[in-house]
């Protein structure tokens, strides 16, 4: 396997600006083609405003194109299509793809070092999550323990419902015997069952990632053992399309540090009163007793603590 360091001679960092460019030491334009054998692509540039193609037999303005260097030594630009028409397709086609490898390898380990220097940053936000913060994971540990220790395991119909996204909640009553009456003089065939029991949509359960949230899976095992591996390896010793797919493992780290933030802050949502009052009228009826339980709870020091992040 042939490993490119970044160090390569034939690879500059792509110019900006034309003046950029042409203060470099050996740039020459317009130099004549005939007089000059490419060596090689130093790097491909897209300029705001147009520069004259450095070939004395083009001079055509370009935006894009590209820095070479001759066998001499001396470096000029050529717009996209004149390394083929002048210096022949076949050899700039090569110089060309000898350049975008050694541009894409070297764009892959700087990616690379970027991820491994912003590991210390990445660790120091995860462990204040899991250890630390106010609202971090043990806190929302303890906010699953308590909604456990209240109602049980409508927790999971809980999860169940999140998942499903509904969020409404009805509440559920009986008819008087006149309106069961009227409803079913009303609808032909409507047993006196169906009659009784009425609904009506009271709100919304504030939405809940929280309660999906695996905090050690996606933060632990998923993001930081895997990135302080990578941390203390050598981009340069991983091949190309290894050090790609790796880089792409990492690609949602961002999200993954924003989603348990957003966690936490929709766990401190739910436990608003008027949230919670809403899930005491969501548990069914037959848990009156756990919704009763609920009602008390709102508003009591644990309450309180949990609002205050205390764990
Ligand atoms: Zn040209």
């Amino acid at each position: 396997m042939q490993l490119i360091t970044d160090s390569s001679p034939t690879l500059i960092d792509r110019p900006q600006t034309f003046e950029e460019m042409s203060a470099r030491e050996g740039f020459q334009a317009p130099i004549d083609h005939t007089e000059h054998v490419l060596k090689a692509v130093l790097s491909e540039y897209h300029f705001q405003r147009q520069a004259l193609c450095g070939l004395k037999a083009c001079r055509t303005p370009h935006n894009h194109g590209f820095l070479v260097i001759t066998e001499s030594g001396i470096e000029t630009n050529i717009g996209q299509y004149c390394g083929r028409t002048h210096f022949g397709e076949e050899i700039f086609h090569t110089l060309q793809a000898d350049h975008q490898r050694l541009r894409e390898r070297a764009d892959l380990t700087k990616r690379a070092r970027d991820l491994q220097a912003s590991a210390p940053s990445i660790e120091a936000r995860i462990n204040a999550f899991m250890n630390t913060n106010k609202f971090g994971a043990m806190w929302l540990t303890k906010v699953r323990a308590e909604l456990y220790a209240l109602i049980g395991s409508s927790l999971e119909s809980l999860e169940v419902a999140q998942q499903r996204g509904e969020l409404t909640v009805k509440e559920y009553r009986q008819r008087t015997e006149e309106e069961i009456e009227n409803l079913m003089a009303a609808n032909k065939g409507l047993t006196r069952a169906m009659a009784r029991d009425a609904t009506a949509v009271v709100g919304t359960l504030e939405p809940m990632p929280w309660i999906m949230f695996d905090c050690r899976g996606r933060l632990i095992t998923g993001l930081l053992r895997p990135l302080l591996a990578f941390a203390v390896q050598d981009p340069n010793q991983i091949a190309s399309p290894k050090l790609k797919d790796v880089l792409k493992s990492f690609d949602g780290h961002a999200r993954t540090l924003d989603e348990a933030d957003a966690a936490a802050a929709s766990a401190l949502r739910f436990l608003s009163e008027e949230n919670l009052r809403l899930l005491a009228l969501w548990l069914p009826p037959h848990l009156k007793a756990k919704a009763d339980l609920l009602r008390d709870w709102i508003g009591s020091e644990k309450h309180a603590n949990l609002l205050n992040g205390a764990i």
